[in-house]
């Protein structure tokens, strides 16, 4: 067998957790299975160097920004592989280089695009286990890239599909995907399965337990996961793509507060001007989340939607540049405002799940001050300081607790 394992920051972020690791990759290395491993960087190091970085120039170049973050991933396999060296296990660290994992030019965000098998096959033949470094990449001049962050669970299911693996983990410091984060939730529970469908959901509407991306890989090349913890060895939670059983209702709730809500009152009612704005924003590369237009009334109406935090004021600046002041009354910027999404396959069949969840963040006096739906989701947008009395409520009232 073929096994893909990839461990996150927390699950290496010492030397006693390092040898965990290696001795749970050795385990199945001596059963006589290839092993491939994939890390992240070490606990908070991507954190601690972007800190670093910006304290030096706190406009930093992209490339170099890459450049420097793709060493904490380089850090942790090279450990690793002296790890398993002293316990005597003949093993080999790669970066994405040496590999080669080939991605687009995009740093900071960049898509994989390719993954040679060669060097891996060919050191898996002398049965060596293969370490290699999540969230990295190499573009085709040579350039280091980076996935985006957490993007070493996409490193992991990409090469689980190159190298058709026939098992791909990825342990991190929780016992599987819960049905909330169980940091901010407590009677969140933990699911044995869920479709790659609401997984893709949950992670993109900010259940970082996985990178969305890696998701979307995983279903569209059929590689079956699981997420379990790298710290015991309880059952996890399998994404698969059909869970046989009958479709959740709801199988989890998510929220992000990496949203910012920018609103252009008094533009002219006419036929253009939604085409106008968003062109602007598509053109400067600017991704548009939920989208909010008003009734017109007196000839003028008002656009809202929401942009990623870091690029609000991108976004801002790109409306002042092309809509003229004389054809809007003001932009208003709003950041203290997060996302609160309920996800279940069930909800295509089932009528009122949408108003169950307005009446819990009613019970609970909290104002909703945009919509928007999918078949197997329902988002709100919240201000920000009720985000943990929310997400209970609406986690109680679906009844996901234990
Ligand atoms: P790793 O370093 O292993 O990749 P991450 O920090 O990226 O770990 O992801 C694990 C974290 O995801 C958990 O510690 C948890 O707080 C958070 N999380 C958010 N939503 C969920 C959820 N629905 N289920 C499980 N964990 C979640
Ligand atoms: N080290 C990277 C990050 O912190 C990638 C990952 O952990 O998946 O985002
Ligand atoms: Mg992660």
């Amino acid at each position: 067998m073929l096994i893909v394992k990839k461990f996150g920051g927390t699950s290496v972020g010492n030397k006693e957790r390092i040898f965990n690791v290696a001795r749970r990759c050795i385990e199945d290395y001596k059963k006589g299975h290839d092993v491939v491993v994939v890390l992240s960087a070490m606990g908070k190091s991507t954190d601690e160097l972007i800190y670093k970085a910006k304290d030096i120039n706190p406009n930093p170049s992209k490339r170099e920004m890459d450049m420097l973050l793709t060493t904490g991933e380089q850090v942790s396999v090279s450990l690793m592989a002296l790890a398993m060296g002293a316990l005597g296990v003949p093993c080999i660290s790669l970066n994405a280089f040496q590999v080669a994992m080939h991605t687009t030019h995009r740093y900071g965000n960049a898509r994989l695009k390719r993954i040679d098998n060669d060097r891996i096959r060919n050191e898996l033949e002398q049965r060596k286990i293969v370490i290699v470094t999540g969230f990295q990449g190499v573009d085709k001049y040579d350039n280091l890239t980076t996935l985006g962050r957490g993007g070493s669970d996409t490193t992991a299911v990409a090469l689980a599909a190159a190298l058709h693996a026939d098992a791909c983990e990825i342990y991190t410091d929780v016992d599987g995907v819960y049905t909330a984060d169980p940091r901010l939730v407590k009677g969140a529970r933990k699911l044995d399965v869920i479709t790659y469908d609401e997984m893709l959901e949950l992670s993109t509407l900010g259940a970082g337990v996985l990178h969305n991306r890696s998701v979307e890989l995983a279903k569209k090349y059929g590689v079956q996961l699981v997420v379990r913890s790298s710290l015991n060895e309880n059952e996890g939670t399998i994404i698969k793509e059909d869970t046989g059983m009958e479709k959740m209702l709801v199988s989890g709730v998510a929220v992000d507060k990496n949203a910012t809500r920018i609103a252009v009152i008094g533009l002219k009612d006419e036929p253009g001007v939604a085409f106008r704005l968003f062109d602007a924003l598509a053109k400067y590369n600017i991704n548009v989340d939920m989208i909010l237009q008003s009734v017109g009334r007196d000839g003028t109406k008002d656009i809202s939607f929401t942009v990623e935090e870091d690029v609000a004021d991108d976004a801002a600046a790109v409306l002042e540049k092309h809509f003229p002041k004389s054809q809007y009354k003001e932009i208003k910027m709003k950041r203290e405002v997060a996302k609160l999404s309920i996800v279940g396959a069930g909800m295509q069949t089932n009528p009122g799940v949408a108003a169950s969840m307005f009446e819990a963040l009613y019970n609970v006096g909290v104002n909703i001050s945009m919509i928007s739906t999918s078949e197997i989701r329902v988002t709100v947008l919240i201000d920000e300081k009720y985000v943990d009395v929310a997400m209970n409520a609406v986690h109680d009232k679906f009844s996901l607790a234990d």
